[in-house]
């Protein structure tokens, strides 16, 4: 496992959700989380809101409403390079931060 990219043809996940179920999905959780980014805790426009895993598809997680969460597309992005704990320390810079939870 040294590869830090995943190609295109990777191996199959257990179920992705078509774009059209996915659009849906984000629109649910959008409202859900009532445009909180749910990694960083800060407000999130609709254009860049993306739906986030809280556990990875590859390591047998779902795509229900529950294992998903609203993210901005970086933290999403960073979330999955680095990892949650470190996107604490990446956010916590920002002004703002509020470790208010629920
Ligand atoms: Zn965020």
């Amino acid at each position: 496992m040294s590869a830090k990219w995943s190609p295109a043809g990777e191996r199959r996940r257990a179920r992705d959700l078509t774009p059209r179920e996915a659009k849906a999905q984000l629109n649910r959780v959008y409202r859900r989380d009532r445009g909180i980014c749910q990694l960083c805790d800060l407000p999130c426009t609709r254009a860049d809101a993306s739906r986030e895993h809280k556990i990875p598809l590859r390591d047998g997680g779902s795509n229900d409403d529950g294992n998903v969460v609203l993210a901005h597309k970086l933290c999403n992005n960073l979330a999955d390079q680095q990892g949650q704990t470190n996107l604490r320390s990446y956010t916590s810079q920002s002004e703002g931060w509020d470790d208010a939870d629920g």
